[in-house]
């Protein structure tokens, strides 16, 4: 018998506090198998579906064996996209609200400067991609000497040809008595071999292992000629009428081509690759989780890893090179228990890659005929009404599990010689307010921030604004926006 509760894996309440603020009402099978383990610091192996739930089932043993009071980073997570990094740390900061767990992320093109700040408070999680790991070990502005756990998220990327250096020094960068954590939907023997010359008899940990792809995912094909895969892909649109929907193109030319075609149609849509800025990644990203648009035209850069709540549909305009690519670009629909298509359109040109892609999963992807034009036309305008339409944006958990915490702001920081105990002192001494109200503390040279949590923000505010701290006149006031 597993245990089907979080409070059965004996974990703290602030950690099961978040969890039930998430909405993870039991874990899931992979966080099953996987949290005992790495609560007793075993390395592991782990093979478990797209949107699974494999980011928790590392995140909550870390969060929970984290030490607050500790000043170097604990853990370190590497990932293969800044967009992922962002994610994780996201991911981690939640599970960790309540318990002050503090998660960082560093990756390539973010100013080196407020990476450093943020390394040198006191960070317990640090995520990041391997480039920029790398550069902050090789600069001494990066402390791995306390990490005990490293994760490798999406792990057969990250020992494969473009990522096998950069990760191989980052292991050696960190002490040897830790325990090493793979996980992925795709891992091929070769990888699963390589990495056991970095870990102590890991644990192999396959969950469902005679499917690599959901059967909550209904995917379908279609063979056309490529000169005729816009106007597919337009009826595809207008009859499937997805809330929301990746589109998959092998090139960054390829999406921005295709970005501006769908656009110039009137079919509302963004882009997202690696040549764009660092600034639109994020904020394209970011809107597409919140559901301001519906269509994202991307590369694999939106492949791995990459969680968007009640995304219902996958079209591989270009069918990918790589067959583990088709089985993560497809995973980025029916997560968490849901359900979703996928479609791929296969040229001529293409039928190699697909022949791979099919000997790989291991059967064979249902054709489909294409809708006829005039049934699609006849969709076409209710599909644009409801491309429009954006009138219910999608919570983002983050700002579920932040409504409760207000962030202040204090004109003071290290320069007065402000301490952490000088703030909770000045805070604890108001009636009504303890220290369990109190969140994240970050003390900077001439500010600081605190987190006041339990909805006491008002209170603490209102008590703060007549009084002094270390005898001194603060200005206090909520802090304009989030510093996380
Ligand atoms: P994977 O890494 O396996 O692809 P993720 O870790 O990104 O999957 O999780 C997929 C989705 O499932 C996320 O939206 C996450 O919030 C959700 N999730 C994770 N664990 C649980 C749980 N125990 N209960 C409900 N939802 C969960
Ligand atoms: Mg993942």
């Amino acid at each position: 018998m597993v245990d089907k509760n979080f409070k059965d894996y004996m974990l703290s309440n602030e950690i099961v506090k978040s969890l039930t603020l998430l909405g993870y009402k039991e874990p899931t099978e992979v966080q099953r198998e996987v949290m005992p383990l790495a609560l007793e610091r075993k390395d592991v192996v782990v093979k478990s579906q797209t949107g699974s739930g494999k980011t928790a089932a590392f995140g909550i043993p870390i969060c929970e064996t984290v030490e607050i009071e500790q000043r170097e980073p604990q853990a370190l997570i590497l990932t293969p996209t800044r967009e992922l990094a962002v994610q994780v740390k996201e991911n981690i900061n939640n599970i960790g609200r309540f318990k002050r767990v503090r998660c960082t992320a560093v990756f390539g093109k973010q100013p080196m400067t407020v990476q450093i700040r943020e390394l040198k408070q006191r960070v317990h999680v640090v995520v990041g991609t391997p480039g920029r790991v790398l550069d902050h070990i090789k600069r001494g502005t990066i402390d791995l000497q306390k990490v005990e756990y490293l994760v490798i998220d999406e792990a057969d990327k990250m020992l494969n040809m473009g990522f096998i250096e950069e990760v191989g020094s980052i292991i050696d960068a960190v002490p040897r008595n830790r325990s090493t954590m793979l996980f992925s939907a795709t891992l091929p023997e070769e990888i699963e071999k390589l990495c056991s010359k970095y870990m102590k008899s890991p644990v192999r940990v396959e969950i469902t292992p005679e499917a690599l792809v959901s059967s909550r995912v209904e995917q379908e094909l279609y063979e056309v000629e490529r000169s005729e895969k816009f106007d597919l892909l337009k009826s595809v649109l207008y009859v499937e009428k997805p809330d929301s929907c990746i589109i998959f193109c092998s090139t960054k030319d390829n999406v921005d081509e295709l970005n501006e075609r769908l656009k110039d149609e009137g079919i509302y849509c963004n882009a997202l690759h690696g040549g764009m800025e660092q600034a639109d990644r994020l904020s394209m990203m970011k809107g597409f989780k919140r559901g301001e648009f519906k269509i994202l035209v991307a590369t694999d850069v939106a492949a791995r890893g990459i969680d968007v709540e009640d995304l219902d549909l996958i079209i591989n305009y270009d069918v990918p090179v790589e067959n583990e690519s088709y089985v993560h670009r497809i995973g980025r629909t029916a997560r968490a228990g849901k359900s979703g298509k996928a479609v791929t359109f296969a040229s001529p040109g293409e039928r190699r890659y697909l022949a791979g892609i099919e000997d790989y999963i291991g059967y064979t992807i249902p054709r489909v005929e294409p809708p006829s034009r005039e049934e699609a036309q006849k969709e076409k305008k209710e599909f644009i009404t409801r491309l429009k339409d954006i009138s219910s944006l999608k919570s983002d958990k983050t700002e579920v599990l932040s409504k409760d915490v207000t962030k202040i702001y204090i004109n003071a920081g290290k320069k007065k010689k402000m301490r952490p105990g000088d703030i909770v002192g000045a805070i604890t001494a108001i009636e009504g307010v303890t220290a369990e109200d109190i969140g994240i503390i970050d003390i900077l040279d001439y500010v600081s921030y605190v987190d006041i949590l339990n909805g006491k923000g008002r209170l603490v505010l209102d008590t703060l604004r007549n009084t002094t701290i270390k005898g001194k006149e603060v200005k206090v006031e909520k802090a304009e926006k989030p510093q996380r």
